[in-house]
Formats: C-alpha cells, structure tokens, sequence
C-alpha cells in the first residue's frame, strides 16, 4: 500500500453540540478556540493544522450537528462540508455519558462513505461514574475504531492522530445500517435514478446516502439533485417511491429512516454499555432539581448575577487603584523625562493627556473585565448557564423570541459581533432576524468601563446596583423590543425547540482560565489599538486649531461637540458628552478615553472634572443612552454581513439610537420633576 500514503490528510471534527469537539480540536492543534458548556459556541468552521509522525493534518472543527438532515444553517455548514468537501477522515466526538444520542450522527456518518474514527469523549466522568463500555465491541459495530479521550485535558490524544493516518490510508469503508428489506429496495431505485447527477460519481456510498436523503424528503438535497440532472420527471417518481414507502410504514418520510437510526443506536448502545446507575437520579438531577425549581430557580439565577456583580466592584476596586496609581506615577516621570530632554510643549501633551491618559483610563477597568469574566466563565464551564438560559427560554417564548435565542443573547453579554453570529442557529430567518435586532441592546462588556467610571463617581456606594440596573434595564428593553417588533413586523409562530441540558462539571481551570483571558487579552488589544487611536484623535482636535487652549471652548473638539450639543442636551449632556458619544459609536470604551483626555487634563483631575460634568441624574441619564445605542461600528459590519441587507443595518442602527434618545430624555426629564 506504499503508493497510497499520503504525507497529508484531512480531518473534519464532528459531534453533537457540548460532546467536547472544540476540547479535543485545541488539544490536537494546540489552538485556543472558545468552548463552552451549552450548545452553540462554534459556529463557524475552524481550521487548525499539526504533525504526527511526518503526516501533516489538517483539522477542522465543524459546529455541532444532532443529525444530518440540516434544521439550521449552523448544521448546513457541517453538512455540506462533509457531503462536497470529502475530508480523508471524519473524526465523531461522541459523548460517552450520552453514547445512544450521540450514536445516531454516527449512523447518518458511516453512509458518507468516509473513514471513521470516534473520539470517545468524557471517559473521566465514565470512569467516575462505574460506567463500563466495551470499546472494542462498540468499534467492530460501528465500523472504525473509538479511541477513549477526555478532552479537555488532551488525554487519548496520541492515540487518535495515529487512528487518524491509519484509517485515511486504509481502504475499509464502514458498512451502512440496513433500513430494512422494502426501504432498501427503495433506496437502490431511487439511487438508480439519480446516478447522473455529477455529484453521484463522488464514491461508492455516496450515492446511497443522497439516495436516502432524497427517500427521508430532504428538500435541501432534492433541489440540488434536480438541478443537477435537469430531469423535471425525476421529482414525480422519487415522490412516487417516497408515498409507498410512507404509507407502507404508517408514517411521514422523515420518520422511516430516523427510526432505523434510533433503532440502530440504541441497539448498540446495551450491547456495549454497562452503567450501574442507569435509572438512579444522578447528582446532576438532583442538583436540577433546587436550581431549575419551578418557583425558586429565577430568583436563585437572579441573586447569583447580583452577587458576582457586587463581587466585581468590591474586589475590582483595589487592583483598578493600583493600576490608577501606576498611570499617575508613570504620567509624572514620563512628564519629568520629556522636560529634561526640552520635547516641545505640544509633543508632551500628546504623550501624557493623549496616550497615557486615553489608554491608561481604559486600562483601569481591566481587572473588573477579568473579575466578572472569571465568574461568567465558571457559569458557563459548569453547565449553569445552559440552566440559565432554559430558566429564561419560557419568558422568551411569551415575549416572541425563539427560545434558541437566548444563546445568541447570553453571548451578547460578552461581545455584540459573535453573538450575532451564533444566530445562524435559528433555522427560520425571521427568528433569526429578530434575535439580530435587538442583540445591540444586550449589555455587552465594553460598557462596563463606562458605568463603572460613572458609577463610582456618582453612586459610590451603590455601584454594584446601578450596574446591575443597566443589565436589567437592558434585558427588559430587548425584551420589549422583541415583542414590539415580533407583532409588528414578523407576526407568526416561532418553531419549536428543545434545550440542551448538558450535565454539570466541575469547572476545569485551564478551561476558565483560558475564557478569562480571552476576554482580558482582547480588552487589551483594543486599548493599544482602536483605543489608543481614538485618544489621539480626540486629543488632536482638542488641541487644534493651533494656539488654542487644550480642550477649551476655541477648539475644533468643543466646535464639533457644540453642534451636537442640543441632541444631549435633552437629557442633560453638554458638548463634551456630546462628541464622547459621537466617538462612542467606534467602541463604547473610547467614551471613557474621551472623558478622560478632555475632562480629566491638565490640573483638574477626572473624577473633579466629571463630578462638574454631571449630576447623578444626568449621569445615570448618558449611562441610560450609552447602553442602548449601537454598540459598535464592528456590530453594524456584522448585523450587514449576517442580514445580507443594508435595509435592516440602517434599521437598527435608526432604532438603537431614537430608543436610546427616547429613553435617556425620559429618564432625565421625568427625574428633573420628581
Ligand atoms: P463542543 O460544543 O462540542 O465544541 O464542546 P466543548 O469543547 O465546548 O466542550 C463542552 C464542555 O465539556 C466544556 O465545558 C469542556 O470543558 C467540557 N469537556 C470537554 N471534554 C471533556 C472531557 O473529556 N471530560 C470532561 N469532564 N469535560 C469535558
Ligand atoms: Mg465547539
């Protein structure tokens, strides 16, 4: 078999949602992509690359899929990438905890007619549990090899990337399950009649499988065949074939070949496995049975965001005085440094007001991103915030949305861009588009810089509740939203859906502590970047026209912020919250940079130069109006590329910022009377 080696192969990953794909995929490629303990987390496939005895391979980490027949254009990625794109191997990560679930993917895998190799993942809490499976069964039955791996500690890793070559170099193919004698005969006729479609020529099964997904009615695929072939009989007869065998088996297309599978799956799953607890409640049920309690599990989800909120500012405050501390000092010498070296007058305010101002005044709010991200990152690695979000999905469906929105929004909490990316998992576009809409008004992170500066000025000792009234309010208003605009502009059901519950694991800390520092680094990186930019700029028209007094009323900063002055000024704002929010619109931290550069130079400090800014009324008041307009410009790149439509970008961009004016005003105007 020499002349068959191939010194590179491809690999694709597939699995159901939270079987730990993306675990083994970073184990195996050293990456670092996001996971998660809830459905949804990779929606888009990624590629890595590495090396195992001198093969180079190449892997991709497909999003979840349940089956093959896709519901949602995340499943259409996976399909199809694996239906045209024909990697040498599909790696299936299955669930061990979850095998017979699991199993039924891999009935659907084995027609492509591409080598298997199954990563049997969670084999510690297998282990943990006294669950027994017998491996070598389970291969012979399915037809490739399952390799035992807990893959968030990259165990069994080795052992899969040789499974990988052998089974790209070898020429087995598994065998497909049989769907019973009068199924099969009319998968064969149906197979006959599409074999001049061109993808049929792939390889040997493949023609079987599209044959089957033509039988089960997969609309998908019958338009693509159709097209192919360019024969309009052809429909009629693979319709014909289809209603004898639907009122043959008593039921609708979709569910001859599903039963099969489920058969299948279950079959091999007691011939294989040995759990001694099968029907005993396990500690995940019964700690369900306190946090999703019917009348207590809101309340319980309620308090423990107040506590982690709290959490944030109490222990946030003393790393963010040091760090203040550390910009003052570094200020003062890099000041006393460029005197010494005569730099001329302008230069030095550039570098002290400008950069170490602007980004250091960002910088601050570092440690309240770790502190509130290490806390989200332990509710999501343990499996609360898939409870979480089945606690709010029965609100969400009397509110209009879908209930798999509220993945997209709980990662709207993080950042606005790849929550509007993880939409593609709602299968109708009206859903989808919905949930689009009001994601801008979910409280991402980069307006925390915002309320916590303001917070801490303004209501010191009530910090952590005004920030947790900005989450509510921004949970509230998307909410509304929602339902104003699903009776207005997309009346109709929603789909049904079914959420996930994985089981709770202790949070693994590499796991957390990568999530962490996800969100830190790119706090970071936007602060030496966009940030830093954004500081210059504002720095620069403050300081022109040349001659004029920094900041004051002769410069370019106050001209531009005048004549957006009496927009603000309705709640209370005056020029330079004005141009601080006109900037707000690149990234919502550059408001703080620009209250920092313009307000906190020279001799005043920045808390002295805010407290004259505002009162706490007005204060609360551009808070209100900082949460609710659009969050970024990145956001209205992504809501164009995921809506295709610059209709809908202008119409949330339009809605965000009339909603946030609206708001705001009332908030200050109805304040002023009480
Ligand atoms: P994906 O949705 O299939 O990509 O799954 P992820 O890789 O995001 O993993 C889902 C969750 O399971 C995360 O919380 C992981 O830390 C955890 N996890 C992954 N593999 C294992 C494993 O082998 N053992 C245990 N105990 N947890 C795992
Ligand atoms: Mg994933």
């Amino acid at each position: 078999m020499e002349h068959s080696d191939k010194k590179k192969i491809r690999v694709a990953i597939a699995g159901n949602p939270n079987s730990g794909k993306t675990s083994v995929f970073n184990s195996l490629t050293g990456m670092r992509q996001h996971v998660g303990n809830w459905p949804g987390v990779t929606v888009e496939k990624i590629v890595g690359k590495t090396e195992y005895n001198g093969v180079e391979i190449e892997l991709i980490d497909l999003p979840g899929t349940y089956s093959l027949s896709p519901y949602s254009p995340d499943e259409r990625v996976a399909r199809d990438f694996l239906l045209f794109e024909r990697p040498d191997v599909v790696c299936v990560v299955v669930d061990a905890l979850a095998l017979e679930r699991n199993l039924y993917l891999v009935a659907q895998l084995i027609e492509l007619d591409i080598p298997i190799v199954m990563a049997l993942n969670m084999m510690d809490l297998v282990k943990s549990r006294d669950i027994e499976i017998d491996i070598e069964r389970l291969s012979t039955l399915v037809g490739g090899p399952a390799v035992p791996t807990v893959g968030c500690f990259g165990k069994g890793i080795s052992d899969l990337l040789s499974k990988f070559i052998e089974a790209a170099h070898s020429d087995y193919c598994p065998v497909p399950l049989n769907y019973g004698k009068e199924n099969e005969r009319a998968i064969v006729e149906i197979e006959k009649l599409i074999s001049a479609a061109p993808m049929f020529t792939l390889k040997c099964h493949t023609g079987r499988f599209l044959a089957a997904m033509l039988l089960a009615g997969d609309t998908e695929i019958e338009e693509l065949i159709y097209t192919a072939v360019g024969d309009d009989s052809l429909r009629a007869k693979i319709e014909k074939i289809r209603h004898r065998a639907e009122s043959r088996e008593g039921v609708d297309s979709e569910a001859i070949l599903a039963d099969a599978r489920h058969g299948w799956a279950s079959g091999i799953y007691h011939e294989t496995v040995k759990d001694p607890r099968h029907d005993e409640p396990t500690s995940t049920d019964r700690i369900d049975d306190v946090l999703l309690h019917r009348v207590f599990g809101l309340p319980i989800f309620g308090a423990i965001m107040f506590v982690i909120f709290w959490a944030t500012f109490r222990i946030g405050a003393f790393p963010a005085g040091w760090i203040e501390a550390f910009f003052g000092w570094f200020g003062g010498i890099v000041s006393v440094f460029l005197e010494s070296i005569g730099t001329a007058e302008v230069l030095q305010s550039l570098i002290i007001s400008g950069i170490i101002g602007g980004v250091g005044g960002v910088l601050v709010f570092l440690p309240n991103i770790i502190i509130l991200f290490f806390f989200v990152a332990i509710l999501e690695d343990s499996g609360y915030m898939a409870r979480a979000a089945f606690l709010v999905d029965k609100i969400m469906h009397r509110m209009g949305l879908h209930g798999k929105s509220f993945i997209p929004i709980i990662l709207g909490f993080g950042c606005t861009v790849p929550a509007v990316m993880a939409t593609r998992t709602l299968e109708n576009r009206q859903d989808r588009l919905l949930t689009i809409l009001i994601l801008p008004f979910v409280m991402c992170s980069a307006r925390i810089p915002v309320f916590v500066l303001l917070s801490g000025v303004f209501f010191p000792s009530h910090a952590g509740l005004v920030m947790f009234s900005m989450y509510a309010l921004s949970i509230i208003v998307a909410v509304l939203t929602a339902r104003i605009l699903k009776s207005v502009i997309f009346p109709g059901l929603s789909t049904p859906f079914v959420m996930e519950l994985p089981p709770y694991h202790v949070p693994v800390p590499k796991g957390v502590a990568i999530h962490t520092w996800e969100r830190a680094w790119s706090f970071v990186r936007k602060a030496g970047t966009i940030i830093l930019a954004g500081s210059v700029l504002i720095w620069a028209l403050g300081s022109l026209p040349p001659g004029v007094e920094y900041a004051g009323e002769a410069s370019w900063a106050a001209s531009i912020g005048r004549f957006f002055e009496p927009i603000v000024k309705t709640f209370g704002a005056n020029w330079h919250g004005a141009i601080a929010l006109l900037f707000g619109f690149v990234a919502k931290e550059i408001i703080v940079a620009t209250l920092v550069v313009l307000v906190g130079s020279g001799s005043t400090p920045l808390e002295t130069g805010i407290a004259n800014m505002f009162t706490p009324l007005s204060a609360y008041a551009f808070m209100v109006f900082t949460l609710i307009y659009t969050p970024c410009l990145a956001t209205i790149a992504v809501i164009k590329k995921e809506t295709g439509s610059w209709k809908w970008t202008i119409f949330s961009v339009l809605l965000g910022l009339s909603m946030a004016w609206v708001l705001a005003t009332a908030v200050f105007q109805i304040g002023s009377l009480l």
